[in-house]
């Protein structure tokens, strides 16, 4: 009568969706401001003042005709070309409007480009901890997905377990960097050498092998660099979203850029119009297109991430927490005093903490924080930490 696999996908909620209903629940009984939810990836910067703006001019001066109206199928020549100019003058590529397909967010856009890609037995694999939507995506577009196991206590690639992963099967790995869950930034050294396997490995199996670099953290960072992964490996296809840059999450704006190194770029970029046309996603919202043409030079505000991450940073390895140290995205994890993660987060919610375990992103052992909140959240949330671990010392 209906797919058995739709519904296991829409029946399940996930972990964290649980852990935000629990939140609104207690919120009620208790008050908003007496739970300490770090469960959700929403950002809490409001969105720049720039983007705000531009919605309300384009709202005022242009025709609602042609604000509303569709626009080609992967997006509007001006604002393709408009992101293509951004990306060449602060990484020196030669990407063209033409290798840009706008999209709704970052899901539509790693949607859109696995389903571009996969040919029958393909194998997709990506570095733990990862945002476990890649788990669906991949599978439910025909992949074997294959978690690969990150340098544990870092969360850095660890290049021995991803050569022993990659077979002749190999199509694609994706890579999420600042990540989520942890808030590492992959070190340029590493992905040179992660790039100099890749290349070895295309050629000991002569076909290609991508990358999908999942960016929507790429202009959250605290000063660490994020290299741009095209200039490191030619066959890189980005996805990119300004859900959290410009804290737009709601407005579903992002886009695939398929450079103009990759292989068979054209065609790749064909079967990713493609994808964008069986998926039903074509036509990227109109007016939020606009938007970006306009503030495609916008970078966002990170300090108030940065001062949430160093007082809670700071704050929980003062207390004796082991945490990994965050350089990106708005997520450090944290781990279990005793290693348990289920019974950690089952002691928090007695102070009202809401934290979620890291099994959901294959960081066993550590349990994942959203600092996207209020400061007083976190500044509150600390003495409840504080009185937590005194109870593990307690036994
Ligand atoms: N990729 C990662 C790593 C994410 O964390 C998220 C959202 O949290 C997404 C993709 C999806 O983002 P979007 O809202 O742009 O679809």
């Amino acid at each position: 009568m209906y797919s058995q696999e739709m519904y296991k996908y829409g029946s399940q909620s996930s972990v964290i969706r649980q852990i935000f209903a629990y939140s609104q629940a207690r919120a009620q009984v208790i008050g908003k401001k007496n739970v300490f939810d770090f469960s959700l990836g929403n950002p809490s910067v409001p969105a720049p003042k720039a983007v705000r703006d531009a919605y309300e001019t384009l709202l005022n001066e242009m025709s609602p005709l042609e604000l509303h109206g569709y626009t080609s199928g992967p997006g509007d020549a001006s604002v393709r070309q408009a992101i293509a100019d951004d990306l060449n003058e602060r990484f020196g590529t030669d990407i063209e409007g033409g290798n840009i397909y706008m999209t709704c967010g970052a899901a539509a856009a790693l949607k859109i480009a696995l389903c571009a890609l996969y040919e029958k037995g393909d194998e997709a694999l990506t570095l733990t901890p990862f945002f476990p939507e890649y788990r669906v995506f991949t599978e439910s577009a025909g992949y074997k997905f294959v978690p690969v196991e990150s340098e544990y206590g870092t969360f850095q690639p660890d290049l021995n377990k991803l050569e022993a992963a990659i077979t002749e099967k190999t199509k694609l790995i994706i890579l999420n960097s600042p990540n989520n869950p942890s808030g590492v930034i992959y070190n340029r050294d590493k992905l040179v050498d992660l790039a100099q396997l890749l290349y070895e490995k295309q050629k000991e199996y002569d076909h290609p092998i991508f990358i999908i670099a999942d960016e929507p953290y790429r202009e959250l960072t605290y000063g660490k660099e994020v290299p741009f992964i095209p200039t490191l490996y030619r066959n890189t296809i980005v996805c990119y979203s300004y859900s959290k840059s410009f804290s737009l999450p709601g407005e579903r704006i992002g886009y695939v850029c398929v450079p103009p190194e990759v292989v068979s770029s054209q065609d790749i970029f064909f079967a990713v119009c493609g994808a964008g046309r069986v998926l039903g996603y074509v036509c990227a919202p109109s007016l939020a297109q606009q938007v970006i043409k306009k503030c495609v030079r916008v970078r966002p505000d990170v300090e108030p991430y940065r001062r949430n991450r160093d007082m809670l940073y700071g704050g929980l390895t003062r207390m004796g927490y082991e945490c990994i140290a965050p350089d990106g995205a708005f997520y450090l994890c944290v781990k279990a005093p005793d290693g348990n993660t289920e019974r950690f987060c089952e002691r928090a919610k007695k102070y009202e903490l809401l934290i979620v375990p890291g099994e959901s992103f294959m960081a066993p052992g550590y349990v994942r924080m959203s600092y996207c909140v209020s400061e007083d959240t976190v500044r509150n949330s600390l003495p409840r930490f504080e009185m937590l671990l005194e109870e593990y010392k307690e036994g």
